[in-house]
């Protein structure tokens, strides 16, 4: 077993190993950005042995953010995008910006692919304040379409009251919604906290449920049924316990986090039991991916399924580059098997985005 810590850019390469999710020993040739199934001439052998992956995803974060509420920051988007490749992260779903991200169409060989949502959608005092595009409930649906051109749509559909938690949007509103962004050939993702949206949402056949703390079990029948997928970001509500469950927030609201936050794992199995896809997404800040993974691992899907949720599973649901004969070569490859020890998936031992080999930086 050999592995070569060049970083220089190599156009023709070679790798052999365990390939995941099957785990079968394979070849893989590298030649001009894209995976090849089948020999190319004059390739550099850099593995031989050990574990390749498709390169990680993250299917929910926020990027360019310097500043909750503040403005589209092009020099920490810049940053946000080198960290993601320095971990491994080939592609994200970027789920709402202060403004629509300035991106070209294909991603340069180094760098993360990105699939955008245009700035969300929400109620007009009902989000947090500075973001969000702010449409009453009769101008969803055109708001909506026009934010996703780019192939997706993000509706906050449930945000906080004076004293608790609840839906923004009309059930009607939700379904107009859902088919015109359909109509155009988008997907449309929606951010729900409560059981009265989530069940909306999920009856109207969206796409996406983001967060659905407090999601009823029967709204991810409605997903199955529609085709749907899960991503609880459940790292990210571990991370704001203390300061919900703080005792100068109203009652109702430590309730409803602390109720939520102790059924979240539940809904994860409940979806994997229905054969609802669970994705890894982080939310804000960047940079906590293997730390969502580990979080579904101990909500109970198995380290097989953990890691795929930020890798197969993502990419065969997002429709993303997987080790495909003529994908975009985006892969990730360690000596020893990281479902074994998750920390691993921190830093890959050796990283390609877009053709580009790099020895991935911890
Ligand atoms: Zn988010």
């Amino acid at each position: 077993m050999t592995a070569h810590s060049d970083t220089a850019t190599s156009p023709r390469l070679h790798l052999s190993g365990r390939v995941l999710p099957e785990g079968a020993v394979r070849d893989l040739w590298i030649a001009d950005g894209k995976i090849s199934w089948k020999p190319v001439d004059d390739a550099t052998t850099i593995v031989s042995g050990g574990w390749i992956l498709p390169a990680l995803v993250d299917s929910h974060v926020h990027l360019g953010i310097t500043e909750i509420g503040g403005p589209l920051d092009m020099g920490a988007l810049r940053e946000d995008m080198r960290r993601l490749s320095r971990a491994g992260i080939s592609a994200a779903r970027v789920l709402g910006s202060p403004q629509r991200l300035p991106l070209s169409e294909q991603p340069l060989p180094g760098e993360p692919q990105l699939l955008t949502a245009g700035v969300p959608v929400a109620a007009i005092d009902r989000f947090i304040p500075g973001w969000g595009r702010r449409v009453p409930d009769h101008l969803l649906a055109q708001a909506c379409t026009d934010e996703a051109q780019s192939g997706w749509g993000k509706i906050i559909a449930d945000w906080f009251t004076p004293t608790g938690y609840g839906p923004c949007f009309s059930a009607e509103a939700i379904e107009a919604a859902v088919s015109a962004v359909h109509a155009i050939g988008a997907r449309i993702a929606v951010h729900t906290q409560s059981s009265e949206a989530g069940a909306r949402a999920a009856a109207a056949g969206v796409d996406s449920i983001e967060h659905g703390m407090h999601l009823p079990l029967s709204a991810l029948d409605d997903l199955a049924a529609h085709g749907g997928f899960l991503v609880p970001t459940g790292f990210v509500f571990e991370q704001l316990k203390e300061s919900m469950l703080d005792d100068s927030q109203p009652a109702e609201l430590r309730d409803w986090f602390a109720t939520g936050l102790e059924d979240h794992p539940s809904l994860v199995t409940g979806a994997r039991d229905r054969g609802v896809p669970v994705l890894a997404g982080t939310d804000l800040p960047v940079g906590a991916l293997v730390d969502e993974v580990s979080w579904l691992h101990r909500a109970g899907l198995s380290a097989h399924d953990s890691v795929g949720a930020a890798s197969w599973t993502s990419r065969r649901v997002l429709d993303l580059p997987r080790l495909r004969h003529g994908d975009r070569a985006d892969l990730i490859w360690f000596a020893h098997d990281p479902r074994d020890d998750l920390e691993m998936l921190r830093s890959p031992e050796l990283a390609v985005i877009g053709g580009e080999l790099s020895a991935a930086a911890p």
